[in-house]
Order: C-alpha cells, then structure tokens, then sequence
C-alpha cells in the first residue's frame, strides 16, 4: 500500500484552519500590538481539542497529524519510535491514536529540533518511559527561554526530565524495530538545532521543518535559522534520498521527493527575487509591497505563514 495515495484521499483536517487564522492573527498583532496575546497560546488552546489523523505510511511507520508538528510512529515488537512529540495539551488524543497502532510502549524519541510544537510533548513522552535523542542545540535551548519575536513568545525550558539525554554532535545510525534509522544532522539551517530521520528499509523520511509541503515555511532567523540555511539543508536531503522515498513533512500532507524539489525551487526563487530588491536598497514594507513571491503564492500561500509574513522572514534572513 503506497502511503502518499491514501494520504492525498484524505479531507484536509480542520486543524490547518483553526491554526491558520490563529498564526495569521498573531502575525497582524505582532506588527501592531506588542501587549496582545501570543499565537502560540492559541495553537496551544486549538491543541487541546484538535483530532489526531492517522495516515499509514509504509512498513509500519504511521505519521499523526493535529498536535502542532507531524508526529512519525514506527511501531515493531521492541517497541515505538516516535519522531517529534507534537504539544503537551494533545497528550490524551496522541496517546489514543497511538493505542490504535499497537500498546507497545514508547522506546524512543527523537526531537527533529527544539520548536515547542515538535518538543513540548517530550514532558509526558519522557514519563512514559522513553529515551529522548536530539542534536546538542536543541538541548541547549529546550534547556533555557528561548524567545522567538515573530511569535511574540519567550518559551520557557523544559522540565528536567523532559530535556533529551541522548544528545547528538553528528549523524548516528540505530538499529531499531528491523530498520536502519539513519539520524542525520543540518544546522543551521530552520533553526540551529535541526535534524532529519531517514527509516532505510521502508524509505521513509522523516523531515521536520526543513520541509513544509505546500505551504509556504517559518524561518527561525533569530535561533540560527535563515533561508540560505533551508536551501542548503534541502539541497543535502536531495541529493540523499530516491525518488522512492515517502515523505513526512513537519507541516503538512504526506509528500514526494518531487514535492520537496518544487518546495527547495520556491525557496530558491523567492530568496532571489527578494535579495535583488534589497539589493536595490529597498525596506522590508518596499520589498513587500513588490510581491517577490507572487508567482508562488496560489500554491504555498494559503496557510500559516502568508506571503508578506514569508517576504519579511526571508528579507531579514538574508545575509
Ligand atoms: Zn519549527
């Protein structure tokens, strides 16, 4: 069963709606009101009603959806690996879908990179039991506050417990559940925590954020991030993976490499339409008002992240 097909048969869940106009109105009120409330506390209060949508990917890897960032299972006889851990608040849904795979316990986790909506669930993940992996820059931020200004948030630091212990500085393999889990490192690049997790005999790959499909990214310019970064890192994925591969994007449907090629071109063509204006001497307002992302925007522009909110993350990340 080829897992991109049956994903593509699914509705588009109403999570997507309920966080876009959540991230939409939090970037309006992050231009204009520095007093109002942050839109993560309103993905946190959609997290807590949200379903979780489960779309079987290939062997027995499953991706959930509906609690921030796409969570990836491979369930087998040792136990689950998970990769990402979504929100907190999604614990009981989360939990509920992954008893409809098996009641095998959670063995490991592994943090693609510290954004709350991929790491926040590490609090009840690591009571329940399992190994949290990750890179040394997520440690180290999921160890502090960190603060990210396009979000009007400052995150808090983990809990003890819930901050990884298997902290990686290069790519490691592990054999687990009869796959070969590749880990593989690329920072900076979202963020300067970021990794991505290839399962070699199902070929599947498990991207974080370095790939949103068909939605237009945030950029974590401020923590490491930046969009050369994001063109590097998805240039290296390509040139390491087969057409073959399934895809788990951090947001969004079930993807094809060839998505993740039309994904990385945007990005390339934007990144340059937006540096020549700078180039020019245009202001971020200037170089918004010019639309570099028009061309793009009837595909990727439909969600979170807008194509002025897009324009203004890759003009400041430009180097
Ligand atoms: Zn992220």
């Amino acid at each position: 069963m080829n897992g991109p097909f049956l994903a593509r048969a699914l509705p588009r869940v109403f999570t997507w709606s309920v966080l876009a106009c959540a991230f939409a109105a939090g970037h309006a009120l992050a231009a204009n009101d520095e007093t109002s409330v942050s839109p993560v506390v309103k993905i946190n209060e959609a997290a807590k009603t949200t379903p979780i949508t489960a779309t079987p990917l290939r062997g027995s890897l499953t991706m959930l959806s509906g609690s921030g960032g796409n969570i990836t299972v491979l369930d087998s006889p040792e136990g689950k690996l998970m990769v990402d851990a979504g929100i907190a608040v999604s614990q009981p849904r989360v939990e509920q879908a992954l008893d409809a795979i098996s009641h095998r316990p959670i063995r490991y986790l592994i943090d693609t990179h510290y954004h709350w909506d991929h790491t926040d669930g590490n609090r009840w993940v690591s009571k329940a039991g399992a190994t949290i992996v990750a890179t040394a820059g997520t440690v180290k931020r999921v160890s502090t506050s960190t603060r990210v200004d396009f979000w009007k948030a400052t995150f808090p630091p983990l809990p003890a417990g819930a901050i990884p212990s298997e902290v990686l500085t290069s790519n490691r393999t592990y054999h687990f559940g009869g796959q070969t889990v590749e880990v593989r490192l690329l920072v900076p690049s979202h963020t300067d925590t970021d990794l991505y997790v290839f399962f070699r005999e199902a070929n599947v790959a498990s991207l974080g954020d370095l790939f949103w499909n068909g939605v237009y990214p945030f950029i974590d310019n401020q923590n490491g991030g930046g969009i050369d970064g994001m063109i590097k890192g998805d240039d290296a994925i390509l040139a390491q993976l087969d057409d073959d591969v399934i895809l788990v994007p951090g947001h969004g449907e079930v993807g094809t490499k060839k998505q993740l090629q039309a994904f990385r071109d945007m990005l390339v063509g934007i990144r340059a339409n937006v540096a020549a204006l700078k180039a020019q001497g245009k202001s971020e307002d200037e170089v918004v008002a010019a639309r570099p992302t028009a061309k793009w925007d009837d595909v990727y522009g439909h969600f979170v992240i807008n194509p002025e909110f897009f324009t203004r993350i890759v003009y400041e990340g430009l180097k």
